[in-house]
């Protein structure tokens, strides 16, 4: 599919740590209902780039465009670049779901309030709509009869697909994940995908950054192959698997064996 509807544009978006320039000049569009797969060696400015997506950290330059409004910097297209207030940003993370290596749940609260926090004390949503919601969300990653357990009780594999209910929680117009199963066995990795499948098959706008390439060729609508802070290569999987024109690309693609 064609990002002809972009719910996040980013333009030679430029990010630097000191004097380490980890993304250098990056062009992205996401599309409503698009699963865009990026892939790339480690250091390579991935995370960092999901980190500029949702502001968790500031860049230098570029523009990035979510939902049509500007993220971090004002206006759009501006010539002047003004640092936009906090709420901004605040605003802007309601409508985006982020889910990470680390599954980060409430300890000391149950599955269910986990899940129910954020439309609660974010959204304002009465508490038995929220509950409802909950259940129905424990039900789509397959874990209806952990409602009441403690994070703790529970597997790696169903912590991170209780990290994603929640997230899901804020009915978010884009998904965001950082190498979610990347802390995992291998036989919890693949309930994850399980679940992240079934999501791209409802229609989620979804931006992954895994090295389960195997996920990238079948689920992906489209692979972006990073390099060191650049976007090297973009294509469908096909393409992108089986005729990748960037040597880079191909050099990663044939190192990483297993896919
Ligand atoms: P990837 O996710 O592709 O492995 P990262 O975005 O985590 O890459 O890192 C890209 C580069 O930025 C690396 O050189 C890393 O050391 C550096 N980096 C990442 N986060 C920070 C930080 N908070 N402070 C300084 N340097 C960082
Ligand atoms: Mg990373």
């Amino acid at each position: 599919m064609m990002p002809d509807r972009p719910i996040l544009r980013i333009t030679n978006l430029h990010k630097s740590y000191g004097d380490n320039e980890v993304l250098r000049g990056i062009d992205l569009s996401v599309a409503a209902g698009e699963v865009v797969v990026i892939i790339g060696p480690s250091g390579s400015g991935k995370s960092s780039l999901l980190s500029c997506i949702n502001f968790l950290e500031p860049f230098d330059a570029g523009e990035i465009v979510f939902d049509g409004k500007p993220v971090g910097y004002g206006p759009a297209g501006g010539a002047v670049r003004v640092r936009l207030a906090d709420a901004e940003a605040n605003m802007l993370r309601r409508d985006l779901g982020m889910v990470f290596q680390q599954f980060n749940l409430f300890p000391h609260l149950t599955v269910l309030q986990n899940i129910m926090e954020a439309p609660i004390h974010v959204r304002g949503m009465a508490p038995a709509q929220a509950r409802t919601l909950a259940m129905q969300l424990l039900e789509k990653v397959g874990l209806s009869a952990k409602a009441d357990a403690f994070p703790r009780s529970l597997s790696g594999g169903q912590q991170q697909r209780i990290a994603i209910a929640r997230a899901l929680a804020m009915t978010p117009k884009l998904m965001l994940f950082d190498e979610v199963t990347s802390a995992l066995d291998p036989e919890l990795k693949g309930e994850v995908l399980r679940v992240m499948r079934n999501l791209a098959d409802d229609g989620m706008t979804m931006l992954v950054v895994t090295h389960e390439l195997g996920f990238a060729r079948e689920v992906a609508d489209r692979v972006v192959f990073m390099e060191a802070g650049k976007v090297i290569e973009t294509g469908p999987p096909d393409d992108m698997f089986n005729r990748a024109r960037n040597e880079r690309t191909q050099r990663f693609l044939s190192a990483s064996a297993n896919y």
